[in-house]
């Protein structure tokens, strides 16, 4: 049996970019503001806060990335409830929360959604045409570890 999760036409898109990297999303966000208009946002908290007035559209903020706001999306994911991931993170300065950020990058692998560590990544996966039609996604089959004997 495959098993697939149905992601519709409006994506719940996530957005986070780490401080050295605020520039660069908030540029990258302004360009292709018309197409985020169509979907549905979140963000960790500053993000969210900083691309908030740059789109004047409304996002769904949750806490800064350091304080949990990384783990609170990973949750998310987790829960099907995230459709892609555009993550600018700054490959040049170490983060006080890496532990949470390589969680939230492993989650995202884990439930196969589209994700984004960089502009050009971000700029194929917004121009995709599935971005605006719904879309099946494959999910790994966990059953037999869910029901493993320990
Ligand atoms: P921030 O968090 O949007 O609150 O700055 C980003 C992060 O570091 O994960």
């Amino acid at each position: 049996m495959t098993l697939s999760r149905k992601f519709l036409a409006r994506k719940r898109i996530a957005l986070v970019a780490h401080d050295n990297k605020k520039d660069d999303i908030k540029e990258w966000a302004y360009y292709n503001r018309t197409i985020l208009a169509r979907h549905q946002l979140y963000a960790t908290g500053t993000t969210g806060k900083l691309l908030e007035e740059t789109l004047d559209q409304p996002i769904t903020k949750l806490l800064s990335g350091p304080l949990g706001g990384d783990q609170q999306l990973g949750s998310l994911i987790a829960e099907g409830k995230v459709d892609a991931l555009i993550f600018f993170w700054d490959p040049m300065s170490a983060q006080p929360h890496d532990p949470d950020i390589k969680a939230l990058l492993r989650l995202g692998v884990v439930w196969n959604i589209p994700m984004a560590c960089n502009r050009a990544t971000a700029d194929f996966i917004l121009t995709s045409p599935l971005v605006n039609e719904e879309y099946e996604a494959k999910q790994t089959d966990f059953n037999d570890y869910i029901t493993r004997k320990t």
